[in-house]
């Protein structure tokens, strides 16, 4: 599971990857946390590689499928793919996450409150006018929920890692929105819940102002974590939970 299919080999070997941004965010001797921008809406896609093991977990694979591959693979030499995470169900969020399935093998994750949503991945696409991504998207493999580890095998018997980070359903833009707190990396994937100096709207399918008031304003800006601990926004620019604390819309 998570291994890169054969014929994949042939094809990122020739794939001459578009220059994006790239932003790290942690650089350890055990973990590295990139972002940068992929599809339709340049949604902030999250890497976490972990290095001792050549393991990788995605964070909202939006788009740019081969590219993300050919950084998984090719620049960063990782061996499995063994997890898809998606802060929520909406379309600009999951475009490549299939594709990354049908090459890897991989396993998708989202939370339950979401699946609706994910299925209508059709009617969505159709709304932004965007075109379905190739491979139809089946299901996802597994559900996320409020306090899961986001965590790395050993590979040694009997010896467990500790835990990276953790799922917080934080609802309001979606039902099943969530993001990833990661502690020990100072860092906080936000998805489409939290944006500089502003929050998700919830004028879409199941969105809700006093959720997201409540996820935002009474959870994530009270977590217990140092001021510059960087979050990664659904979309533009990244911001810090300290910024947030002091300025963001639901502060004022
Ligand atoms: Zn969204
Ligand atoms: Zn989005």
């Amino acid at each position: 599971m998570g291994r890169l299919q054969l014929p994949w080999y042939g094809k990122l070997k020739n794939y001459k990857p578009a220059k994006k941004m790239i932003q790290t965010l942690a650089d350890t001797p055990d973990y590295l946390v990139e972002v940068f921008s992929v599809g339709p809406l340049q949604c902030n896609c999250t890497l976490i590689v972990h290095k001792p093991t050549r393991q990788a977990t995605i964070i909202d694979a939006g788009g740019d499928a081969e590219w993300l591959l050919h950084r998984l693979f090719m620049v960063h030499g990782v061996e499995n793919l063994v997890q898809v995470w998606h802060s929520h169900a909406h379309f600009d969020h999951f475009m490549a996450s299939e594709a990354l399935r049908q090459a890897t093998q991989t396993t998708l994750h989202l939370h339950k409150a979401d699946a609706p949503l994910w299925d209508m991945l059709p009617e969505q696409c159709q709304r932004y006018n965007i075109p379905l991504p190739e491979d139809k998207t089946a299901p996802p493999d597994a559900w996320l929920s409020e306090g899961q580890p986001l965590v790395f095998a050993s590979g040694v018997e009997g010896v467990t890692l500790p835990a990276v980070g953790k799922c917080l359903h934080t609802p309001g833009h979606t039902p099943g929105s969530s993001c990833v707190h990661m502690p020990s990396l100072n860092v906080l994937v936000a998805g489409d819940t939290l944006f500089r100096g502003s929050i998700g709207r919830t004028d879409l399918w199941g969105g809700s102002d006093k959720k997201i008031e409540q996820s935002v304003k009474g959870r994530l800006l009270k977590l217990d974590a140092p001021e510059d601990m960087a979050v990664v926004t659904g979309h533009g620019q990244l911001t810090t939970l300290g910024f947030e604390q002091r300025h963001n819309i639901l502060m004022r």
